[in-house]
């Protein structure tokens, strides 16, 4: 007998096949890739069957601009119902005063934080200023005034080649365009965050948002101490912990190392470690809560019901004691593939890791981030490279492997299979030869067959979405 949910993925396809049959062929193809790849992309996971399902309802048919109980259309109390659920279920997970939902993605939960802080801290002093109650009442020349201070304002992230994200204030996304932006690195001998240097730097610039969080930081980050640091100098802490939710969710992360609990704004995406829908969140204290509860339509699009019902059905599967078992095994898993690596003769960014990611300094192998990339994704396994501190290679073709867990933990695997997976890739960047550019490679075919046949029997012992059968 078919299992529920194949009968439920198996109803979908047909119906979309009956109306673009390539559609449908697509669907299951990808089904079909994820399956058979060794996914060690650090931001990518396998959401449960539940809450892919809950995402293809007629929610996606309703406009809901503004948020629970006060929104510019009639007709939400659905919607209500399944955005007030999701935030509940998110405040609980991660004991926040409050949470805002709808962010579309990561992206636009930063922009919803950032505008949110501009908004209490530059436009209701402001107004104050003008003795005026919105900007609609100011004049030409005080809104003008105030935009200019909008303008002016500070950011201080963390630096792209540190492992920071490129909406902390990086030139080409808007983060960088919007504020006057410098960037904290991590020392150069160590490659870990230095408090101090960090202190330093932020009495000197004294920025409004510090921003903590990452993409590509294979450490734990102590919240308390930024938190002090913020306070010094009179910034507000924001924390994208995008990459680490699910570490907190499973509270490996806690005390200093849980970011709610320190900073006035945490942002974060739902699809990575947290195994959720694609989408955003943001979280926050009672005094930015108003502020925050603005970002649609400030700055997003009408709110995506039909994610918000997923993102509550992931928070709830969250707030199960088996998904702090699943929080743990990452990290567990982190480490056992970094060691596996180190013991063959890799060099690891930091020498190692506290979470879910580990950074490979491939320039030991002799190639560059692409190459290797390339050489891996020939053999079966897919990572994404990614920059190193200091990277000589810039951050196109890089000089780093980013690898992390969280899907490979999510289809079972554990640290003995870390170690087999430490071998498979040894055994592919030891025998690439770099090619005549940055972006070209030499790889035996024999050898990339080989740990291909090797990673595809290691994934048959652990099939994804076992309970699917598309036929
Ligand atoms: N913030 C961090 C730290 C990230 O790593 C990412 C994604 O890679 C984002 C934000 C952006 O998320 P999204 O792709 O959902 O916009």
């Amino acid at each position: 007998m078919l299992s529920t949910e194949s009968t439920a993925f198996r109803s979908a396809i047909e119906a979309v096949r009956a109306v673009e049959p390539r559609i449908a062929d697509a669907i299951g193809a990808e089904l079909a890739d994820q399956r058979e790849s060794l996914k060690l992309i650090a931001s990518e996971n396998y959401a449960s069957p539940a809450v892919l399902l809950a995402m293809g309802n007629w929610f996606s048919d309703k406009y809901a601009e503004g948020t629970i109980g006060r929104r510019f259309y009639a007709g939400c109390r659905n919607v209500d119902t399944v955005e007030s659920i999701a935030a509940e279920h998110a405040r609980e997970l991660f004991g926040a005063e409050h949470a805002y939902v709808q962010p579309h993605s990561g992206i636009d939960a930063n922009l919803v934080a950032y505008w949110a802080i501009l908004g209490a801290k530059v436009e209701l002093p402001g107004l104050a200023k003008f003795n005026a109650r919105t900007v609609n009442d100011l004049s030409d020349a005080d809104w003008a005034e105030l935009r200019r201070e909008f303008g002016n304002q500070r950011m201080l992230g963390m630096s792209l080649d540190a492992g920071g994200h490129l909406t902390h204030g990086f030139r080409p996304n808007i983060s960088g365009k919007m504020f006057d932006q410098r960037s904290y690195g991590v020392d150069p001998a160590t490659g870990l965050l230095d408090y101090d240097a960090l202190r330093a730097q932020a009495r000197e610039f004294k920025p409004l948002i510090l921003v903590g969080g990452y993409s590509a930081y294979p450490r734990l980050v102590n919240f308390r101490i930024m938190r002090e640091i913020a306070d010094e100098v009179g910034a507000v802490l924001m924390v994208d912990m995008a990459h680490f939710a699910g570490l907190v969710a499973g509270k490996v992360l806690t005390g200093d190392f849980d970011p709610v609990p320190h900073a006035q704004v945490v942002t974060t995406t739902t699809h990575k470690s947290l195994r959720g829908p694609r989408g955003g969140m943001v979280l926050c204290t009672g005094e930015f809560a108003d502020q925050v509860d603005r970002g649609c339509p400030m700055v997003l699009g009408g709110p995506l019901s039909h994610m918000m019902a997923a993102k509550a059905v992931a928070f709830a599967e969250a707030r199960q004691p088996s998904f702090q078992d699943y929080a743990q095994a990452i990290v567990d898993n982190a480490k056992a593939l970094a060691e596996g690596l180190m013991r063959r003769g890799a060099k690891l960014v930091t020498d190692g890791t506290d979470n879910h990611l580990a950074i490979i300094d491939v320039s030991s192998y002799g190639l560059t981030g692409r190459q290797a990339e390339l050489a891996l994704l020939d053999s079966g396994i897919v990572t994404n490279r990614n920059s190193v501190p200091r990277d000589a290679n810039g951050a196109w073709y890089t000089s780093g492997i980013r690898i992390g867990t969280p899907a490979l933990t999510t289809r079972g695997l554990g640290a003995t299979e870390m170690d087999v997976v430490a071998g498979l890739m040894h055994e592919v960047l030891a025998a690439t030869q770099p090619g005549e550019s940055k972006a070209k490679h030499v790889l035996d075919e024999s050898i990339s067959s080989k740990v291909s046949a090797q990673a595809a029997e290691l994934l048959g012992n652990f099939p994804l979405y076992p309970t699917v059968d598309l036929g």
